[in-house]
Formats: C-alpha cells, structure tokens, sequence
C-alpha cells in the first residue's frame, strides 16, 4: 500500500473521487433496478430523480469529510440532508500512478479548490430503456485558478456482466499536465484524426435548424447525435469524434468541468464558440451557464473550427447570452 500522506493533495482528492464515483455509480444502478426513480421534470427535457439527490450526496458529504476546506458546487444545489453512508478510501492505483505531480501544484491549498459535480449527467437517458444507459455518467471535476485541472468520469452502465447479472462501470479520470486514465486499462493515448474527414459529435435531443446550418458549413465531416455532455466527450476520448459542438446556450460549468479536465490532460482543449476558455471560478456574480455554447477538441485551440460559424450563430449566441445575464442580475 501506497502511504498516502507523502502524495500531493490533489492526487489524494482525486483518488477519493474515483472511489466515490464508484459509489455513486452503484446508487445509480440500485435505484433504476428498484423502478423508484421517483422522476420529476426541472423543465422542458430536464429531470432530475432520487437518483440524481443521493448520488450528489455522496460525493458532496464523502469529500467534505475528507477534504474539509473545499469549496463544491453541485448541479442539484446546497443539499442538507443527512448522508451517513459516507465513502471515504483512496483509490490505491491513482495514489500510485500520481505519485509525482508537475511543479505547479505544489502550492495547492485545499481551500483554492472548488469541485464541481455533476452526479448524474444524462438523467432523460438514465430514466429510459437500459439501451441508452451508457450514456449516463457521473462528473467530478476539480478548477484551480478559475481552470479545470483535474476530473474524473464514471459511466456507471458501462458493460453487462451475464454472470452477477449487472453492469460494471468504468471510470476515467486525468491531472493536467500528468495525462489521462482509464482505471483499469491504464495510460490513455488518443490519436488524432489526420485524414480529411472530421467527425462531429452533437446533441441528439436539443438540435436546432441553425445548429444543424452551421455544422453543414464544415466541409467534409461526419455528424453523430448522442445524449450527455460528458458522454459526448468520451467520443474524443474514444477517438470516435475529432470534435465535440454544441453552438447554444443549455450546458452548465457542472457538465463541462471534469470532461474539459480530461479532455485538456489528453492534449486537447475547449473553448466557446468564439475560441475563448470559460471561467470556473466562483466569483461575485458568477454566471454558470456555458452561454457562448462549448467546442471540445483534441488539439491545442478551436480557431480553425470556429472559423466556420456564421454570423447568423454568433448574433442569436450573443441576444441569448445577454437574456441569461439580465437573468442573473435579477
Ligand atoms: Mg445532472
């Protein structure tokens, strides 16, 4: 065993966030068997369930209790109920393959940390048929300095095992600047598309005409639709898609902090639609929502991508944009 106190804090956290996502992975399984989901509609295409609450719980109450001084935001807000069925190991394998961390995070306070989690991206998908289960995850992400530094995914219904008659997850996670990992398989490297055909990875469910417009202006590409951000960012990672895009207001810092943390340890980057890098830190008037839209990619900027977008895209971002912030001075 890895003695933990002579691993970077970071490492540490985010070994108790692979371990805590396994918990939340199997809430999320036990409550779909159940078929008390107990489903509730936020708004127009958006749920939440038990699920959703008790999966946020566990993260949020299991770091809290080891990591005291973080500071968290979660897509289901400032929960507090009593969670006493707390999950507080390290992952043995992250202690060891983080052991040694880049200079820069040496000076990491716990209290500069702030977490962001989605404990359930994709609940539309998680409440119907176990067909699209896959693209349920759950979402950890770490920022620092106002950037994602370090995330973890877990895809809870990764694959059916006939013998215990249950699926197994699969958890990833990534550190900037150390690299991306599948838990089991270890070091992932991914490899970039060098032929001309660029596949994109979209929405399924919220597709536009002047999204669909748009993504008809890059040439030669290829368009797959699925469920969940940090599902259509396991596509980069699966070197399924070259890029993810959804040029539209509608996903939040939740959604995209562990999935840019991994995305960014493995190379690549995300930006909004005009190439600039949103911010994660929690300052006095803080606005969550990704409103200039998200592009993930697995080279270094988006310039060439965003290159294509028509002014038509950029006006309707920028009016929807400036609802959301009217919004928020309320
Ligand atoms: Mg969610």
């Amino acid at each position: 065993m890895a003695s933990s106190s002579t691993v970077p804090l970071l490492t540490r956290l985010i070994a108790a966030a692979v371990n805590v996502s396994q918990k939340s992975a199997r809430i999320l399984r036990d409550v779909k068997k159940s078929g008390e989901m107990n489903v509730q509609e936020k708004g127009i295409n958006d749920f939440v369930t038990k699920a959703d609450f008790l999966s946020q719980l566990n993260i949020i109450k299991s770091l809290e209790k080891q990591f005291p001084k973080l500071k968290f935001c979660g897509e289901e807000g400032d929960l507090k109920e009593d969670y006493p069925d707390l999950e507080l190991s390290l992952n043995e394998t992250v202690l060891k393959e983080g052991k040694i961390l880049p200079e820069v995070y040496q000076s990491i306070r716990e209290e500069d940390l702030i977490v962001w989690v989605d404990p359930l991206d994709g609940t539309k998908e998680y409440t119907m048929d176990y067909n699209v289960a896959n693209e349920v995850t759950v979402l950890i992400g770490v920022a620092w300095n106002g950037r994602p530094i370090a995330g973890v995914i877990n895809q809870p219904f990764f694959k059916f095992q006939q013998e215990s008659n249950s699926y197994l997850d699969r958890v990833l996670w990534g550190i900037v600047g150390l690299g991306g990992f599948d838990l089991t398989k270890g070091r992932i490297s991914v490899t970039q598309n060098t032929t001309n055909l660029p596949t994109i990875v979209t929405t399924r469910s919220h597709i536009t005409d002047l999204i669909q417009k748009n993504l008809n202006l890059i040439p030669n590409k290829q368009i797959i639709h699925s469920g969940g951000a940090g599902y259509k960012a396991l596509a980069l990672v699966d070197s399924k898609a070259d890029y993810y895009i959804y040029p539209k207001n509608g996903t939040k810092r939740w959604d995209t902090c562990a999935p840019e943390a991994l995305i960014q340890s493995l190379g690549g980057c995300m930006t909004d639609i005009f190439g600039n890098q949103y911010s994660y830190s929690k300052s006095e008037g803080f606005i969550e929502e990704n409103y200039y839209g998200i592009i993930f990619s697995l080279g270094q900027n988006n310039s060439n991508i965003c290159s294509y977008f028509n002014q038509e895209l950029k006006d309707e971002i920028e009016a929807e944009a400036e609802k959301v912030r009217q919004k928020y001075r309320k």
